[in-house]
């Protein structure tokens, strides 16, 4: 399964979310700064947050 890595621009976290996500608008769950995801190349190592949330219409995510 692909992931997007990025960073929040809010708090520099960084992010990683299923590519399904991309182009979605979310909050940071960190510090809740809203944006919308696309990959980014991640420079510096940070904080790991991964967005779990999957949509209740899509099936079990394959892994
Ligand atoms: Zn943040």
């Amino acid at each position: 399964m692909n992931h997007i890595s990025f960073r929040c621009e809010g708090c520099q976290a960084r992010i990683k979310a299923p590519a399904q996500l991309h182009g979605q608008m979310r909050s940071c769950p960190r510090c809740g700064h809203r944006f919308i995801v696309a990959p980014r190349p991640v420079e510096d190592a940070g904080p790991a947050l991964v967005f779990d949330a999957v949509p209740a219409s899509r099936t079990a995510p394959q892994e």
